[in-house]
């Protein structure tokens, strides 16, 4: 049951950026499995092997992807966290609230404007 005057949940707005993010890295992980398998196999000799060159460009660039879902998905699960222990949207330096404005802005905001700067 909802708590009575509720009106937008921000937890329901962070676990559907959860769910999303998970399916993105999981489609991400998915392309890496498949390049590394493309890599294996007949081409190991990357160098002389313009293809192999692609596939390492390529690799590389879906790992730093990867890197930042990941990131992401941790601070969205963080700020999931919050709202379950009641911390969300209280600035963790100073503990006064976050402004609604920044929250829509930047949902898992862990800060105020005021102590963003020494993130
Ligand atoms: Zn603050």
């Amino acid at each position: 049951m909802p708590p009575e005057g509720a009106g937008t949940d921000p937890g329901d707005a962070l676990r559907a950026e959860e769910e999303r993010l998970r399916r993105t890295l999981a489609d991400l992980e998915a392309q890496m499995a498949r390049l590394v398998e493309s890599s294996r196999g007949d081409n190991a000799d990357d160098e002389h092997d313009p293809e192999g060159q692609t596939i390492a460009f390529e690799r590389s660039q879906l790992a730093a992807v990867t890197a930042e879902t990941q990131e992401r998905l941790a601070e969205v699960r963080a700020a999931v966290r919050r709202v379950v222990d009641g911390g969300y949207g209280t600035c963790e330096v100073c503990g006064r609230s976050i402004p609604d404005g920044r929250l829509e802005a930047r949902p898992t905001a862990t800060t105020c404007v005021e102590h963003a700067a020494r993130r």
